[in-house]
């Protein structure tokens, strides 16, 4: 029987930062998946997080944390003195279940999720960077800026013992590219969709291009323009598992911000994403999405009863965008109106094309149909 090993409770001062800490340390060895609830942690909800390690019959010392097996783990879980984050639930329970190795999703073999600290949106802190791979590693989206945050990676890249690894940027916002060009200039290979390779070749040297349907290392991109021109996917092709980048998200909200934002392409890169049927989402921000096609549909719902409460609004008088803002996103604060109004006019520019909204260069109206 395959050993399960599972660190115990993290010392309630512990914070975010151990377990970060505890990633790096994990990430050094041979592992089938590594997860944390660092999302838990970030809420402060409760006193105590667990890192959750599975490893092929491998146990090893961690300063400052005791073993648990994975029975006492999921039965703490159950009394709710333990905080999980879904794959690592799905982990244990697939573990425990079998005694057959195989029993671990199959999407966690070579893929590993480090979270760093970024230059990204509240309520979400950190970007994930994804290590895809064995012996040529894919970096998806080292996001980090701080000196130790890059250090982190940098540790946990050499780690892994690649022969060689190689960049790839989901799109082109700076908490998923900050370090790439620091991983350029020590000689790693960057990859990005062409679209995305054109707008930031001021800052970041994009080695090889990517487009749709293309294979790179088992992970097919698929092209999904919406939160950002030249965004991609990876969909793993063994298991269908998918790399989202930002067009989902379980921590914050995904900003469409026109021009780079579109919200038709947006909508209908869901509808691709949605047809796909993953068995699991990997987004840039938070933990992995296991109920998918409901999320999905929650998140185009989402948006299209924005869209009738803001054709609502230019339906009754003409407005300008903070106007619409005003009015429609009265449940938002204040402070986040300049990214709401970003939201608006990609609704608005939406019902533009469809013919639905004019605008004379200082307010938006409904058109009157029938
Ligand atoms: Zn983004």
């Amino acid at each position: 029987m395959p050993s399960l090993e599972v660190p115990g409770p993290m010392p309630a001062d512990g914070g975010l930062d151990a377990a970060q800490r505890l990633t790096a340390t994990l990430l050094g060895q041979e592992l089938a998946c590594v997860a944390l609830c660092t999302e838990a942690l970030a809420h402060g909800g409760r006193e105590v997080g667990v890192g959750a390690v599975f490893t092929a019959n491998v146990s090893f010392a961690l300063p400052g944390f005791d073993w648990m097996g994975g029975a006492e783990l999921l039965r703490s879980w159950s009394q709710g003195a333990l905080l999980l984050a879904p794959e690592v639930l799905t982990g244990l329970r697939a573990a425990l279940g079998s005694t057959a190795q195989e029993s671990l999703p199959a999407w966690t073999s070579g893929l590993r999720t480090l979270p760093l600290r970024s230059p990204t949106l509240p309520p979400a802190t950190h970007t994930n960077c994804y290590l895809l791979g064995h012996a040529r590693l894919l970096v998806v989206d080292p996001g980090c800026v701080d000196l130790d945050e890059q250090q982190r990676l940098l540790a946990a890249i050499d780690g892994l013992h690649p022969e060689r690894a190689a960049v790839v940027l989901t799109h082109r916002h700076r908490d998923h590219i900050a370090f790439a060009r620091g991983l350029a200039e020590r000689g790693l290979e960057v990859y990005a969709h062409g679209e995305c390779a054109r707008l930031i070749a001021n800052e970041v040297n994009v080695t090889a291009t990517l487009e749709d349907g293309e294979v790179l290392d088992g992970f097919e991109v698929i092209h999904t323009p919406g939160h950002a021109r030249g965004h991609i996917c990876l969909r793993q092709q063994q298991t269908g598992a998918l790399l989202c980048g930002d067009l989902m998200a379980s921590v914050g909200t995904v900003v469409i911000n026109p021009p780079d934002g579109d919200m038709g392409d947006y909508l209908e890169s869901l509808r691709r994403i949605r047809s796909l049927s993953a068995p699991v989402i990997f987004p840039a921000h938070g933990p992995p999405i296991e109920d998918v096609v409901s999320h999905i549909d929650a998140t185009i719902a989402h948006r299209l009863s924005r869209e009738l409460q803001i054709l609502a609004a230019v339906a009754r008088e003409g407005l300008s965008s903070f106007d619409v803002v005003e009015r429609v996103y009265t449940d938002v604060p204040r402070h986040l109106w300049p990214l709401a109004e970003g939201s608006v006019r990609a609704h608005l520019a939406k019902l533009i094309d469809e013919g639905r909204v004019s605008f004379d260069g200082r307010r938006y109206r409904a058109i009157e149909v029938g």
